[in-house]
């Protein structure tokens, strides 16, 4: 693999390879662009294939991550790490402090969090060597479990599909047909059931179905039948890949607005929403409230401000389909372009020259 041609294909800063034999460690930290601010992302435990599969990942999310902590306006660039091992048999103390101190050995130019096989336990083992991460437990000054923050965004981000829509983002009496009804689709029925939504539901889970028909009057369906419900809004809150060549004519909505990681199965499902009239909520957009939400941890965390910030989602919802509408280009793309507009505008704010002591010294 000629890794500097993977670096320079989306222009990435920086990728670091931590190794301690003692500890069985082996990461990987990728840092895509910190022109925003230092680089947060998760830290993923997998057990890649081989170390290719290893370095690919970490890329791909790292570059993933700056583009959600663009579009949410926080003032941070976007990274990954990748642990490769078994979640379930490699875990010790000594692996999660040894990485701790590969982190603080980056000086905060990287912020690590919780992720697929890691725990709130695995960064509390981390935090004793670096002060350089986020979703601790409660008792480091956590902000605790993102999912009510996330729920919170996905549905402000959906009133904000409404009013692009249906001219309002008053939703009494829309139809949203919910998929998955764990920590953030069960959030998001409760905010929808609050406002008076009519909601079609399904989950796997047969107790998460019969809470929501209980709680919210929601009807029930088959998780194969969720696709072809006729409702205002489709709501996917459970997997990614959901719009696909299987499912996408299926659809009888106006808008996909959900939680899920990676809704197109490949742009082209984006292309084609876009065609068939179906306003898409980009997810990387709407769900980044649990991120919204752990950020805040960076300046002491307040519930407040937290909960504000995770609120403008809906404004940012409706810039992004305002350049979609003027360029006449899908959503997906531009959240992309929104994205990348903020990071090219900073990027000139920050030529202007600052003093700064060191600074001072070198042009001495
Ligand atoms: P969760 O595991 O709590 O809930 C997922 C639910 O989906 C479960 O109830 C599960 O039974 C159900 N499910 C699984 N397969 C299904 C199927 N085929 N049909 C119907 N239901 C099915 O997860 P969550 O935290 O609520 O997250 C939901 C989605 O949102 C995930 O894709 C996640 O990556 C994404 N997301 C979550 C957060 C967060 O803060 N929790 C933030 C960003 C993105």
């Amino acid at each position: 693999m000629e890794l500097f041609e993977k670096l320079t294909q989306y222009d990435y800063e920086q990728l670091v390879f931590c190794q301690d034999k003692s500890a069985g460690l082996k990461a990987i930290i990728a840092i895509h662009d910190t022109t925003l601010g230092p680089a947060l992302g998760g830290c993923r435990m997998w057990t890649y294939a081989n170390e290719e599969e290893a370095i690919t990942d970490a890329l791909r999310l790292a570059r993933g991550m700056t583009y959600k902590a663009a579009a949410a306006g926080l003032n941070l660039g976007g990274g990954k790490t990748v642990v490769i091992g078994n979640p379930r048999a490699d875990k010790s103390e000594a692996l999660f402090r040894a990485l701790g101190r590969f982190i603080e050995g980056l000086h905060g130019r990287y912020i690590t969090a919780e992720d697929v096989g890691t725990t709130v336990s695995d960064m509390d083992l981390i935090h004793q060597e670096t002060r350089f991460v986020t979703g601790v437990s409660q008792a480091y000054g956590s902000s605790g479990n993102p999912s009510p923050m996330t729920a919170l965004g996905v549905f402000r981000g959906l009133q904000a599909a409404s009013k692009q829509v249906f001219g309002t983002d008053d939703l009494a009496g829309k139809t949203v047909a919910i998929q998955g009804l764990g920590s953030v689709g069960y959030g998001l029925g409760k905010h929808l059931h609050e406002v008076g939504a009519k909601l079609v539901v399904t989950d796997i889970s047969k107790e998460n179905v019969a809470r929501a028909a209980e709680e919210f009057g929601a009807q029930v369906v088959d998780p194969d039948e969720i696709f072809s419900v006729k409702a205002d809004v489709f709501a996917p809150c459970a997997l990614g890949a959901i719009v696909n060549d299987q499912t996408i004519d299926q659809l009888k909505v106006q808008i996909i607005a959900g939680s899920a990681n990676n809704q197109l199965a490949e742009e082209r499902h984006g292309d084609r929403l876009h065609q068939m009239g179906i306003l898409y909520a980009p997810d990387y957009v709407i769900n980044a409230g649990g991120l919204i939400n752990v950020a805040d941890e960076l300046e002491g965390y307040h519930a407040d401000r937290a909960r504000n910030k995770v609120e403008s989602i809906y404004d940012i919802m409706l810039q992004l389909f305002a350049i979609s509408k003027e360029h006449n280009i899908p959503t997906y793309k531009a959240a992309d372009r929104l994205a990348e507009s903020r990071i090219e505008k900073m990027k000139q704010v920050r030529s202007t020259f600052l003093p700064t002591s060191r600074s001072l010294l070198t042009h001495r």
